[in-house]
């Protein structure tokens, strides 16, 4: 129950100030940037904060220096002493991340630093919903964990430390619950959260979750991350995502659709010369279009941006490019030098559907269909 590697932390208390400092190199990737990955997990909580294994104390310093009240959650007995003698004001309280007291009342945040993966998946899902029913509708979770993008990449990374005879680090790996992001990210969602992942070094993710709630739900429509594209009304321009560097900048991501998807759909040549106008164009507008490329399904594009954070200035950057498309009098690069099928392309198709897109803009920022 959360419980089982407790003991392993007694031997591990007195030498884990020397691992965080990346002073034992079996370490020092997992701890790599230690210091800027708990200010990440302080940073983006306030209120009421939930701490759970707070270990000698680091993250709980950065909470408290930001403002935070804290209550940490620690079942190690010699980590409680520690924690307490550290900070004499706050409430340090024996459980873990399953078993704790129940009657903890106006939390605003939960977090924890390389603790989650104590917890097997299924507990790891036990928790996530217990933790639902303590957050009020846009209440944060924020862990820092190691977490892989599959278990493929988790075996490679076992394979790779015992190959230079690490083998802690590598018995860690397969002794604890490490899990994966698909995973995670399913675990979140079901309890109700909507959540983005950011990897903070070779081995450790940041998770930072949000309650999602009833008035929630509405304002965050734009950012719903599970679209059921059976509920959506074509055409929408929706944020789909967005992920921040170690260094801050953000890259914001749009579902640009022109289809209803399953109903209709763009065909391939004016597709692709859709694509071509459009990349080209919209670089006249703004600098910060990372990428912008058609979607499988034929039924939209995604739109990356960086540091632009202005919903309603894509919309205006979009309305002009399509009025670029319009306007065009052949497709830009559509020659065997500068394109990967140079034959199938239509630019009538292209002005076809842009020409439908702007007279359905008043429907842009409406994403899903009305209740009936
Ligand atoms: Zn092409």
């Amino acid at each position: 129950m959360g419980r089982e590697f407790v003991g392993i932390f007694d031997e591990w208390a007195h030498s884990y100030e020397a691992s965080v400092s990346g002073k034992d190199p079996e370490y020092r990737d997992v701890f790599k940037d230690y210091e800027n990955i708990l200010s990440e997990v302080a940073k983006r909580v306030s209120g009421t904060v939930i701490e759970f294994g707070t270990g000698t104390g680091n993250l709980t310093a950065k909470l408290i220096d930001k403002g935070a009240s804290v209550i940490a959650i620690e079942p190690n007995k010699t980590m409680r002493k520690l924690t307490a003698r550290r900070f004499p004001a706050i409430k340090v309280i024996d459980g873990d991340l399953l078993q704790f007291d129940a009657g903890l009342d106006n939390i605003d945040a939960i977090v924890s630093s390389y603790v989650f993966h104590h917890l097997t998946d299924e507990e790891k899902g036990a928790a996530l919903k217990k933790y639902a029913e303590l957050l009020p509708p846009n209440g944060k979770i924020v862990f820092a964990d190691t977490a892989f993008i599959s278990e493929e990449a988790k075996h490679l990374q076992i394979a790779k430390e015992r190959n230079r005879h690490f083998h802690l680090v590598a018995d860690d790996l397969e002794r604890e619950y490490y899990t994966t992001i698909p995973i995670l990210m399913s675990l979140f969602e079901e309890a109700g959260f909507q959540v983005n992942f950011t990897q903070m070094n070779d081995y450790v993710w940041l998770m930072d979750a949000s309650k999602k709630g009833a008035i929630n739900m509405k304002k965050m429509n734009v950012e719903s991350f599970n679209l059921d594209h059976t509920k959506v009304a074509a055409p929408f321009i929706r944020l789909a995502g967005t992920k921040k560097g170690i260094h801050g900048d953000e890259i914001y991501k749009y579902d640009i659709r022109f289809k209803q998807p399953n109903k209709a759909h763009m065909e391939m040549p004016s597709l692709h010369s859709l694509e071509h106008l459009m990349a080209e164009n919209i670089r006249n507008h703004t600098d910060q279009v990372v990428d912008i490329s058609p979607m499988g399904c034929q039924t939209g594009f995604y739109l990356s941006v960086i540091n632009h954070t202005d919903y309603d200035d894509i919309l205006t950057i979009l309305e002009k490019t399509l009025q670029n498309v319009l306007d065009a009098t052949e497709v830009p690069a559509c020659n065997e030098v500068q394109c990967g099928w140079a034959a199938s392309h239509s630019l009538e198709g292209a002005k076809e559907i842009a020409a439908e897109m702007l007279a359905k803009k008043d429907e842009w920022r409406q994403i899903y269909q009305e209740e009936a």
